[in-house]
């Protein structure tokens, strides 16, 4: 569970960051104030991230920011913040966030800076049951494939395929290095094995399988994963 608690005033960009963050496989929680803010956070003491507007009524950002440090808390922060504000002004009041974002912002830019602060916190390592590539989400303790939230039902060799691959995402792998690590290193079956598979999980999670987005083809090698 990656839970992120959004802060921020204004309805539309929240419910946009919201969307957006859900679609990639975040749990999120909402405030509309600061104060509002420390209650959620206290009903939900396993955030692990706070997306922060500066500009809130009652007390803003910078001083939301001030508190959760002085508390002692390590979450990370990242601040939203507008164009017109003086950037020398905002990194002087960071008061301990890790990172900023500019408004406007594509869904693209949001997620990749949460992502990336997300590994930067988990210390490179994946400390969740959970492997996340957007849009898809898979809990490696249930064994469950998740698409915008919606679950894919997958064999429990598509299960394995899939887990390899968002262990190993942009790399591409051989067909004999995705048999051996799907069926074993026992395993001495043709290499068709996997196409086939591959076949039935492209029908499964790509949008339209005959010019699939995730699961590419490495002419003459085997497969990537594209994140
Ligand atoms: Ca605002």
């Amino acid at each position: 569970m990656r839970k992120i608690l959004v802060i921020e005033d204004e309805d539309s960009i929240r419910g946009f960051v919201v969307i957006n963050l859900k679609r990639a496989g975040y749990t999120v929680v909402e405030a509309s104030s600061g104060e509002e803010a420390f209650e959620v956070w206290a009903q939900n003491p396993d955030v692990l991230l706070m997306l922060v507007d500066v500009m809130l009524p009652g007390i803003d950002g910078y001083e939301i920011c001030r508190q959760v440090r002085a508390r002692g808390s390590e979450v990370g922060i990242i601040m939203l913040t507008a164009r017109s504000q003086e950037m020398d002004k905002v990194m002087g009041l960071m008061n301990g966030a890790d990172d900023y974002i500019t408004k406007p912002f594509s869904p693209a830019e949001l997620t990749a800076r949460i992502d990336a602060l997300m590994r930067r916190l988990s210390g490179g390592t994946v400390q969740t049951d959970e492997l996340t590539s957007a849009p898809f989400v898979l809990n490696t303790k249930s064994r469950q494939l998740f698409r915008n939230g919606e679950r894919v039902d997958l064999t429990q060799v598509e299960y394995m395929i899939v887990k390899t691959f968002l262990e190993n995402p942009g790399r591409a792998m051989s067909r004999e290095e995705i048999l051996k690590t799907v069926w074993g290193p026992d395993y001495f079956g043709d290499l068709k094995i996997v196409d086939v598979n591959i076949r039935r999980l492209r029908l499964k999670i790509e949008e339209d399988a005959a010019s699939p987005k995730h699961v590419v083809t490495v002419w003459g090698y085997g497969y990537k994963w594209n994140p």
